[in-house]
């Protein structure tokens, strides 16, 4: 069993990461480095420090397995209630295979409904060991051009779409999240893509994810350029005609 993991949050009473009421689990540690990250300090995979006012404090810390599942489990009563249970996000879940794997065991042997939040980043075989593991996964698609996925995020998505591939012929239950980003993927021609892409999936369904502004104090907070400064941050009624455009492919698309 694995004595921890580097995390760099517990989020409780969440609402947005899965159904039901639901406790977060943010791993540190990504492949990725999307411009609009909003939890900056989840991409290295080492301990580091904010900076606020003269003060330095850590950003993460080493949780062990049993400290973990003991904070999930203080909210049974309300995952029972809502329908809700745990989910692992990050940063990138998959990063820390064996902690993630020890964690959703612990939780599923509780009877605990577990989802990851991923990227999809990561070796065929730890993606297919972590995600055989979780009841839902959460499934973030940035783009569906190779060329401005690595504008993006620094990587190319061929992997990415393999492992999803793996998944849906795995029947693992999939909900597809696409971040929607003003000037990089938001588009009635980008809407035309990712419904061309989840069309050939199969996919049946996708959430959007409007692009928003709540990271911007972290990169302050690291010493860090904000690559999304100024940027107008996007509401669901200005993506209306861009959820249309999927929806009308038959794909039930909501935020
Ligand atoms: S995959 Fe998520 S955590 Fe990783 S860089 Fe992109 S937005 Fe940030």
């Amino acid at each position: 069993m694995t004595a921890s993991g580097l995390l760099f949050n517990i989020q409780k009473f969440s609402l947005h990461d899965g159904p039901g009421i639901r406790t977060v689990v943010f791993f540190k540690g990504c492949p990725l480095a999307c411009k609009w990250c909003s939890n900056p300090e989840s991409q290295r995979a080492k301990p580091c420090l904010f900076h606020d006012g003269g003060k330095s404090v850590p950003d993460s810390r080493e949780y062990s397995l049993q400290e973990t599942l003991d904070i999930c489990l203080q909210d049974r009563p309300f995952y029972e209630e809502s329908g809700g249970g745990v989910t692992l996000s990050g940063g990138e879940v998959l990063t820390q295979r064996r902690f993630a794997v020890d964690l959703l065991r612990a939780l599923r042997r509780e009877n605990i409904h577990c989802a990851i939040e991923t990227s999809g980043c990561a070796p065929r075989e730890v993606f297919d060991e972590v995600s055989g593991e979780a009841d839902l996964l959460l499934f973030d698609i940035k783009h569906f051009d190779e060329g401005r996925h690595i504008e993006g995020t620094g990587a190319g998505m061929a992997p990415i779409i393999a492992n999803l591939k793996s998944a849906l012929s795995r029947g693992r239950e999939t909900l597809p999240r696409l971040p929607v980003i003003p000037g990089y993927n938001d588009s009635p021609e980008d809407a035309r893509g990712f419904a061309a892409l989840l069309v050939s999936l199969g996919l049946k369904q996708a959430q959007l994810l409007p692009f928003h502004h709540f990271g911007e104090k972290k990169y302050d907070m690291l010493n860090i350029p904000y690559p999304m400064r100024g940027l107008p941050r996007l509401h669901p009624e200005d993506l209306e005609e861009f959820r249309g455009i999927i929806a009308g492919q038959g794909i039930d698309c909501f935020f």
